[in-house]
């Protein structure tokens, strides 16, 4: 085994760590939000869709608005109490996809994806969190808009955490949809796989959605077993991250390979392949020969993959 070379500080995860305090305990409370809203300091975070609205800047750009701002760009669909920065409040400004689109034609404004944002740090990195939250309760709301029990329209209540049938009583809350991501290992060998969605250079962990009533290791073992014929063994957590599209949690975690024969299921991936220690070393630090990637320091895959090279993951 070659002794492997420093990768670096450790990057910062995307989404992660969020400075906001959620102050759920004032959700409940319309007028203390009203009030909050008028405070100097309170902002805005504008989002219609997937498109994330930003005041143009360079070198980085401001997703953060006024109120008052925010207000002249559209009328809300939503407005969600995000929580509290350092006394100040935050709010998550919904729009219509139609309405986003339209301020693209601004020239003073930036409109464009969060992907894109945390791919290419377009903002300020601790902006990520709060516009992830806002992105995932926004999406969450114009997608319920009837009551599933009864079809009647629903109200928005609780700062935007929860919406109320006023028919059959029932409340709804925003919900988290977790996936499994994981690297599954055979000593000095991972498994990567390709989706079709990807850039054609790059390889990742595998991943999928923890169905009902299954635990996370069996998830992981599922989806190694359909999407690349391996069976798995011991499966160890790592760490999560929020995935706002729409609304994931990542459940990243790392596997015991107990076979090694991969058969791909294409209707998942374009493929999937074992790879050494040292050729995943060249990926991570885009020095490979044919320029292969692992995905962004911003994704946790990358740093499922990187915990794994640099020895922190042992089924030994
Ligand atoms: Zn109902």
């Amino acid at each position: 085994m070659s002794p492997r070379p420093d990768l670096g500080p450790k990057p910062r995860l995307g989404y992660c760590d969020s400075r906001i305090e959620r102050a759920a305990e004032l959700r409940t409370d319309a007028a203390a939000i009203e009030g909050l809203a008028r405070k100097p300091g309170a902002g805005a975070y504008v989002i219609g869709g997937e498109g994330i609205v930003m005041k143009k800047g360079s070198p980085l750009n401001e997703p953060l608005f006024t109120i008052d701002e925010a207000n002249a760009l559209s009328p809300a669909t939503e407005t969600i109490f995000l929580g509290v920065l350092d006394g100040a409040p935050r709010f998550g400004h919904g729009l219509t996809p139609q309405a986003a689109e339209a301020l693209k034609s601004r020239g003073d404004l930036l409109v464009t994806d969060l992907r894109s944002i945390a791919v290419q740090g377009l903002v300020e990195q601790d902006h990520l969190p709060p516009i992830a939250e806002a992105k995932a309760v926004l999406h969450w709301h114009a997608r319920h808009r009837f009551c599933s029990n009864c079809g009647s329209t629903t109200r928005i209540v609780n700062g935007g955490w929860r919406r109320d049938c006023p028919q059959c009583k029932a409340e709804h809350f925003p919900r988290t949809d977790p996936v499994v991501i994981m690297l599954a290992s055979s000593g000095e060998h991972c498994l990567l796989g390709r989706s079709p969605r990807f850039v054609p250079t790059m390889w990742s962990c595998l991943a999928g959605f923890i169905e009902p009533g299954e635990s996370m290791e069996d998830a992981v073992r599922r989806e190694t077993r359909e999407e690349a014929g391996i069976t798995c063994g011991r499966v160890a957590y790592f760490a999560t991250q929020p995935w706002p599209f729409p609304t994931s949690l990542m459940i990243g975690c790392h596997a015991e390979a107990l076979t090694h024969e991969i058969v791909v299921d294409r209707e998942e991936l374009e493929g999937a392949r074992w790879f050494s220690k040292d050729e995943v070393e060249r990926m991570l630090m885009r020095k490979h020969p044919q320029g292969l990637t692992t995905p962004p320091p911003v994704a946790i895959a990358h740093h499922i993959i990187r915990a794994w090279l640099e020895d922190e993951i042992s089924f030994d």
